[in-house]
């Protein structure tokens, strides 16, 4: 049996989970899921002057949020380093790594002679690698370097962009360990994904040629080299590079401007990877169809209006307990959110439920569902909108006038039976049904627009709706 899929997400905490580190976890965990495997994470913190704390916990929130957090705690590059030591020691003792004493002055003097000769700038990285260790200068700091091959080529088998080949002699003797000791990002790499049994390796196409460096270390160590994916970048709707115009953002601006993390997931998912022509894609197709062949080999367009588009699809697909829970949840993130304070909690709940059949259908973000709810929560006199201030000044009045004393009238407070009362009038007066319920959508909510408005009647209840038509009664 071929051995169990893992894969891992491997962000360096130096800013917060950008979309695009966000499409390669959402890869990486939905290739896992797929397989029936796990995703690890690992937080590549050997920066320790731009790594820190809190961007640590913004990406494990990032994709918790996302709902993509990883099967077993993160691990920690940094505090692996003794372990990448150990290796390098191991690779030395092996012949295939080996302490160099070249100063920096004599590594440019090297490459002004490799330019001179023709050479590639590689070969300057060699002085040390025949040469007897007795010769070390004292006092000289080594850094340690793999001795890399020097002829033939180094293919690294890409699921995405294929074979992709690298004449050694173009390779360095790459620095494994600096003078101070500390592994290189190259070494902790490859020593952290062995060990932390990773079998596919799914990241941005901007790690390609490390790949091919990466390779040379696997094949030093005599270890399998895990199954790469390169997958292209994104770039923005005008075909340059992602920039935070374009979207380039933390998750936390997506959630932010009321993105549902399954909307956000199937969006991301469409970047750069496709399943026919299929735009919406549940969670659960996203599993059962997720494989590498169908990866996009060139790069993805960022589009907020398909983002948008989609969003909305994933808003009128949620139950309306589902979007309450969101909207309450996200109250303190969403730019409007406080209109959901106004009221105790109770009542806000359940003036959403009430609502939320209607509110949905016309609302792309969580941002224009608070919009649309805030109806609810206006204090009385409500202010105009200006349309709405126009409707009523033409006519509006009148018809909130007439109309006023047939629902005190009525003893069913229900949809059915208030919309008996619109329609009756409207015929007698022989207007369109739209020039008497635009008015009382007016007096109701102070705006054109709004869910149906015998909805807006039963949601607000017997006693504000009158009172709110009292007000402009004219
Ligand atoms: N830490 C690297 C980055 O954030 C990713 C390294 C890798 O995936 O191999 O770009």
């Amino acid at each position: 049996m071929a051995d169990a899929v893992v894969t891992r997400f491997a962000p360096s905490p130096t800013g917060f989970l950008h979309i695009g580190g966000a499409r390669t976890a959402l890869f990486n965990w939905l290739y896992a899921r797929a397989k029936g495997g796990k995703m690890l994470l690992r937080i590549e913190d050997t920066d320790r002057a731009r790594s820190t704390e809190p961007a640590v916990q913004a990406i494990i929130e990032g994709l918790d949020w996302l709902g993509l957090s990883a099967d077993e705690p993160p691990v920690s590059q940094f505090e692996r380093a003794p372990r990448h030591r150990e290796v390098v020691e191991e690779m030395i003792a092996r012949g295939s790594a080996y302490r160099c004493y070249t100063t920096q002055a004599e590594l440019e003097e090297l490459r002004e002679k490799a330019r001179a000769d023709k050479q590639p700038p590689s070969v300057a990285t060699r002085l040390w690698r025949d040469r007897d260790p007795a010769e070390a200068p004292e006092g000289v700091p080594a850094v340690v370097r793999l001795r890399a091959p020097l002829e033939g080529e180094t293919i690294v088998r890409d699921e995405v962009q294929g074979d992709v080949r690298f004449a050694n002699k173009d390779l360095d003797d790459l620095v494994l360990l600096r003078s101070d000791g500390s592994p290189t990002y190259m070494l902790a790499v490859v020593v952290d994904d062995h060990d932390m049994g990773v079998t596919h390796i799914i990241r941005g196409d901007d790690h390609l040629t490390n790949a091919g460096r990466q390779t040379l270390i696997y094949k030093a160590m005599g270890w399998d080299v895990p199954v790469m994916a390169h997958i292209p970048l994104i770039h923005g709707p005008d075909g340059a590079k992602l920039s935070k115009r374009h979207g380039a953002l933390g998750v936390e601006a997506y959630r932010e401007m009321g993105y549902l993390p399954v909307a956000l997931r199937n969006y991301l998912v469409k970047l750069g990877w496709a399943h026919g022509d299929d735009e919406i894609i549940s969670p659960e197709q996203m599993i059962a169809w997720f494989d590498l062949p169908q990866i996009n080999k060139g790069a993805a367009r960022f589009d907020f209006k398909k983002l948008e588009a989609i969003n909305g699809h994933w808003i009128r697909a949620s139950s309306d307990a589902d979007l309450v829970e969101m909207l309450m949840d996200s109250r303190d993130v969403l730019p409007n959110g406080a209109i959901l304070n106004s009221a105790d909690e109770a009542t806000t709940r359940s003036q959403l439920t009430a609502a939320m059949p209607g509110l949905k259908e016309r609302a792309k973000t969580l941002i224009e569902l608070a919009d649309g709810a805030a109806f609810l929560f206006a204090k009385r006199p409500l202010p105009l909108e200006e349309k709405a201030e126009t409707i009523l000044a033409e006519g509006g009045r009148k018809v909130v006038a007439d109309l006023l004393p047939l629902f005190e009238a009525t003893e069913s407070w229900t949809v059915e039976a208030l919309e008996e009362i619109v329609r009756d009038y409207a015929t007698r007066s022989e207007i369109k049904l739209g020039k008497a319920a635009q008015p009382l959508r007016a007096a109701l909510t102070g705006r054109s627009t709004s869910p149906g408005v015998f909805d807006v009647l039963a949601v607000l209840g017997r006693e504000e709706s009158l009172a709110r038509l009292k007000d402009q009664a004219g």
